[in-house]
This record gives structure tokens, C-alpha cells and sequence, in this order.
């Protein structure tokens, strides 16, 4: 072990020293639930992180249940002695990454950074493969990649969330820099939109839909320029310097007007944004400029429900609705997307069994662990079927596709449709009534 690898590892376990071992997180855990191991159990990663650290295994060991780990920290809400868990697992991946990139060939060292440091960090090379989706959704090769034999070349996951994609960013569409006035006269706030990578490349329709309801309720909206993605991806895959590198380019990009909100509608970005401030809590460079940004950043549903959002239309649905883990976890956004959705008259309210349990979603685990997330989404569409719903709302764009690929799977198709909040939001006061989350299959 180096002494990078070593550094991390004894920070998170100076951090492991705070579990008592009492297991109140076990019932709390989606993959302790579906794999029924101790080693897939909070509990359980957090004595292998102990053990690493002690050198009793090896970083390669503790890799496997630190990997299949979702990060959704439901098991920090139920702790009793408040084990920082999310700061633990972060720790932990950034010296199981420093090890790997160790040993990794030259050509996975390139791929990586092509992903962490040249996709995801750059906003302009995000809207290019939004216009690539796009000219594949709009030309037909979509259609024909779907059929036989085509399909066959597909790989399962990939075409599954194919279908439940919306139709991408066009690559004419710019949005960056643009400003939004408000519905009413004078601006009641001025608010940066934070438009995130994935939200503004594949929803971007959300994004739209977004600044005209901030519009509606007297907010001036300015896109700020130079924006970028919020470093959650990298963060989460214990690429902890390119994370930096991002939330400094966000940070600064946010500095060039006073705003009195950062408003996003991504509960993962958001939950990133907000923690800023504890990414550079030792920086003194960095430290007072993260916090003062996180303290800014806000969920656009609390903004909505701060400024009376009200609406004028009659939608005869039966909603569920489920929640961003990292929204409900991190930004402790809890009480107003339900308060909104429940505003509407004519919706039919029926609240899950277990919501704060993940959907499996998780960033790209449902891509890289595919099985093990179509299993904890088996038991969450088994809750989701039980409420009989119409409609499932969700927060953000990972929960959104994985509950399409769940009505997709389950055969619901036609008769339940996934949605973001902000969809039904806007279709609610007229705005959008195009929208209601279609798939294919
Ligand atoms: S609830 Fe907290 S203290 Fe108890 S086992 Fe889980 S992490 Fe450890
Ligand atoms: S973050 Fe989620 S998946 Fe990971 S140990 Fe905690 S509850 Fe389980």
C-alpha cells in the first residue's frame, strides 16, 4: 500500500472506530436486503474497511463489497452512534482507486480519464453526445437498433434504458449564458439554474420545463456560462481531484453574479452542490467560497414551495412517488415535493411502503452492476405495484430511467408512466402537457 492508499484508508478508519456494530442499518440496507450477506451490509463494509486498514486484507478484497455498495446512505439516517458513512465510503473508494490506477494498463488508465476528466467534466463534449442521441433518435436508427436482428447486438442493459431515454438536446439547441425574466414585473429572487451534464444532455426538456415554472413564481433564471457537470460521478468513484477540479469550475462559474439561490432539480447533483463545502473544508483557498456556494444551492421544489407555487389544473391521477435517496439523505429535502404533488386537485396521493429504500438507480451501478440492480429494483416495483399508480414521480434523472426500465420489465407500459416532478408540476399549471415520461417497449 502507498502512502496515498494508506492516508485515505486511515481517515475512514478513524471514521469506522464510531460503529458499535449494532446493526440497526442492516434492515435499512437495499443490498443487504437483496444479497442477504454481512459483507453487502453497512455494518459489514465498514469492519472490512477496519480490517484493510490493518492490513488483515487486502484493498483488492475490500474493492468487491465496496463496489456493489449503492452509496445511498439510508444506513446514516438510522444510525444511532451517526457513523459518517458517506464520508467513510469516499475515503474508502479513493484508496481502492489510487491502488487499481496502480496496477491498471495504460489503455484502462486512458479510458478512465477519458470518462471522469474529458466526458463528464466537460459540459461542451456532454451537448455533442446529446446531439449524437439525438440524430440517433431522430434519423431511425433507434427504431432499427431495436429490431431483430439488431437488438441482439445490443447489450441487455444498455437497450433497456435506450428505450426509456426522453428525446435528447438537439446539438443546435445553447442554453448557457441565458437569462429568464420573471413572470411578474419586478423578480421576487434571481436564481442561477444549475443545468447538471446528464439532465441538460438527455432531459433537457425537464431543464426548460424547470426555468419557466422558477419563471412562473417571479424568479429571473440566468443559465450561468461555464457551468459544468457537479463532480458526483467522479466523487463517487474515488476520483476525489477531478471531483475538485469540477466544483472549482462550478464554484467560479457561480461567482459571477450575486444570485440569491442556486436551483437544480437533480437530487444527486444537488446533493453533490450541497456538499461543496465539506469537499474543501481543509482548503484554506477553497473552504469559505464551497461553503457560501452549498448554503446558496437549493432543490428547485423548495424553492417552488417557498414562493407559493400554485396550481391551476385538475389532473384525475393515482400517484406514488419516489424519492431521490441522495435528495431525502444529503439534502434533507423531505416534505415539499409530497406538499407540491398533493396541492394538485384531482390527484389520488397513495404513498409507498418503504420510499426511502433506493431504487438501484445510483449513478452508472445500473449500468456496471446491472443484475444486482434489477434485483433491488424487483423489490421496488413490487412495493411501486402495490399502490396500484398511474403515475410515479420521481427527482432525478437516474431514478427517472430506472423506473421507466421498471414499468418497461413489469409489463406496465401504457398503464404506468414514470415522470419527474417537474413534469407533473408543469403539466399542473398548463405549461406542458406533451410530456408523461414515454417509453418504448
Ligand atoms: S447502525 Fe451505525 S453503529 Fe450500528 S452497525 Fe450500523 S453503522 Fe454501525
Ligand atoms: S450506502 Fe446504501 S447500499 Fe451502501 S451500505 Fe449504506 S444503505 Fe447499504
Amino acid at each position: 500500500m502507498n502512502v496515498e492508499e494508506k492516508t485515505h484508508l486511515k481517515k475512514a478508519e478513524d471514521l469506522a472506530y464510531d460503529c458499535v456494530r449494532c446493526g440497526y442499518c442492516l434492515p435499512a440496507c437495499p443490498t443487504y436486503l437483496t444479497m442477504k450477506t454481512e459483507t453487502q451490509s453497512p455494518r459489514g463494509r465498514i469492519h472490512l474497511v477496519r480490517m484493510a486498514a490493518e492490513g488483515r486484507i487486502t484493498l483488492d478484497e475490500l474493492s468487491g463489497p465496496i463496489d456493489l455498495c449503492l452509496g445511498c446512505r439510508a444506513c446514516e439516517q438510522v444510525c444511532p452512534s451517526n457513523v459518517q458513512y458517506g464520508k467513510l465510503l469516499e475515503l474508502a473508494k479513493t484508496a481502492i482507486q489510487h491502488h487499481k490506477k496502480q496496477s491498471a494498463s495504460p489503455f484502462r488508465r486512458f479510458c478512465e480519464d477519458v470518462v471522469f476528466k474529458q466526458m463528464f467534466a466537460r459540459k461542451n463534449v456532454m451537448n455533442k453526445l446529446g446531439g449524437l442521441l439525438w440524430i440517433y433518435q431522430k434519423s431511425g436508427a433507434k427504431k432499427i437498433a431495436h429490431m431483430e436482428p439488431f437488438r441482439r447486438l445490443f447489450p441487455e442493459n444498455l437497450a433497456l434504458f435506450d428505450k426509456g431515454l426522453d428525446e435528447a438536446k438537439p446539438p443546435f439547441k445553447r442554453n448557457d449564458g441565458r437569462r429568464y425574466p420573471p413572470a411578474g414585473e419586478r423578480p421576487v429572487l434571481k436564481v442561477a439554474f444549475f443545468t447538471g451534464c446528464v439532465m441538460e444532455a438527455v432531459f433537457h426538456r425537464i431543464n426548460r420545463l424547470s426555468i419557466r415554472l422558477l419563471q412562473q413564481v417571479g424568479c429571473e433564471v440566468v443559465v450561468a456560462d461555464k457551468q459544468t457537470c457537479c463532480g458526483a460521478l467522479q466523487a463517487h468513484a474515488g476520483e476525489e481531484e477531478t471531483a475538485k477540479m469540477v466544483a472549482k469550475r462550478n464554484i467560479e462559474a457561480f461567482e459571477s453574479e450575486d444570485f440569491d439561490y442556486i436551483v437544480n432539480n437533480a437530487g444527486g447533483c444537488g446533493a453533490m452542490l450541497k456538499e461543496y463545502g465539506r469537499l474543501f473544508a481543509d482548503d484554506p483557498d477553497w473552504s469559505e467560497r464551497a461553503a457560501r456556494f452549498s448554503e446558496k444551492t437549493a432543490d428547485i421544489s423548495v424553492i417552488l414551495d417557498m414562493l407559493g407555487w400554485k396550481p391551476e389544473k385538475t389532473l384525475p391521477y393515482r400517484v406514488t412517488y419516489q424519492p431521490s435517496c441522495h435528495m431525502t439523505n444529503v439534502q434533507k429535502v423531505v416534505k415539499e415535493p409530497e406538499k407540491l404533488i398533493r396541492s394538485i386537485k384531482g390527484i389520488e396521493w397513495i404513498p409507498l411502503n418503504d420510499p426511502n429504500v433506493c431504487c438501484g438507480s445510483a449513478g452508472i451501478y445500473n449500468l456496471v452492476h446491472f443484475q444486482e440492480s434489477m434485483d433491488i429494483l424487483g423489490a421496488k416495483m413490487a412495493d411501486i405495484k402495490g399502490t396500484k399508480a398511474d403515475v410515479v414521480v420521481t427527482t432525478n434523472p437516474g431514478c427517472l430511467l430506472q423506473m421507466k426500465a421498471g414499468i418497461i420489465k413489469e409489463g406496465l407500459n401504457g398503464r404506468m408512466k414514470a415522470v419527474h416532478l417537474v413534469e407533473l408540476l408543469a403539466e399542473a399549471c398548463g405549461i406542458d402537457s406533451s410530456h408523461r415520461g414515454q417509453t418504448q417497449g
